[in-house]
């Protein structure tokens, strides 16, 4: 944004002065200070009360299980699983603000990518039932990167694959190495991305605008935690995806040669 005066030349045909402020960055990045603020300062307040409730509502559950009582056990579980899934959604908010001033700290050591995708693999069959989830072979690879962090990228990519892909439908999970890179890919057979969302799919908040929206839960957040965890490795990632047919999400990171 500028603000100023255009002062016209005397004469005829020569060219005029402007001065004036140009306020553009500072304004834009104060605002994105104080988004981040409020976001990290919201997230911080709501997670005590939330840690309370847990507790309270576990001691409910032990309390109901001794007693057994079946109905107050079933509703206090349920309460617990919404309570986690708040906790999981205040630590992305507060990822975010975390991310967006560069104070994440990255744990790094030195493990084995194909270890990962296996835990993952673990994990989802014991999660997904809902789909078909097919892991392909993947041989040792050495990184040098912050374990949780990945995981926490490859676990996205694979629910984010259930969430926009009809039940029962196939979901494939890849790991390969190629030219002192590992690259991780996550494809479905779901409703696909257009050429013009994707690549606004990793901005912060964004989220593709459809009928499927109102029953797909979600912040927007995800892909963007997951861009800036790759990009902080030094990696890349991306997608490619067509309406319709299905989308692969992928990152590569640099394998470790040491
Ligand atoms: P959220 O899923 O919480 O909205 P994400 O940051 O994980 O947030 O994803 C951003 C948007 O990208 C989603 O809202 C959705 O529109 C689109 N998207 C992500 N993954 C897929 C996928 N596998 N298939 C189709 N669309 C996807």
């Amino acid at each position: 944004k500028a603000t100023g005066r255009l002062y016209p030349s005397a004469k005829e045909g020569q060219p005029g002065h402007f001065s004036g402020t140009v306020a553009d960055i500072t304004e834009r990045k104060l605002d994105e200070q104080r988004k981040n603020d409020f976001i990290g300062i919201v997230s911080h307040e709501l997670r005590s009360p939330l840690t309370s409730m847990s507790g309270y509502v576990q001691m409910l559950m032990l309390k109901s299980q001794k007693s057994n009582d079946a109905v107050i056990n079933g509703i206090a579980s349920k309460a617990k699983r919404q309570i986690d899934r708040m906790m999981a959604l205040i630590s992305g908010f507060l990822d975010v603000a975390r991310m967006s001033e560069g104070k994440i700290q990255l744990k790094r050591s030195c493990f084995d990518m194909a270890h990962l995708v296996k835990l993952a693999e673990e994990e989802s069959m014991a999660t997904h039932t809902s789909h078909q989830i097919v892991f392909h072979p993947v041989e040792y690879t050495p990184i040098e990167a912050d374990q949780d962090k990945i995981e926490q990228v490859l676990v996205n990519f694979i629910n984010n694959a259930v969430k926009y892909s009809p039940e029962g439908s196939a979901i494939n999970v890849s790991c390969y190495s190629t030219g002192g890179k590992v690259k991780v890919s996550v494809s479905d057979q779901g409703m696909g991305i257009s050429a013009k969302d994707q690549p606004h799919v990793f901005d912060r908040f964004y989220r593709v605008e459809s009928d499927n929206m109102k029953f797909t839960k979600g912040f927007g957040i995800g892909l963007y935690i997951c861009k800036e965890i790759i990009e902080r490795h030094d990696g890349k990632i991306g997608v490619s995806s067509e309406l319709g047919v299905g989308s692969e999400f992928w990152f590569e990171l640099p394998i470790d040669n040491q």
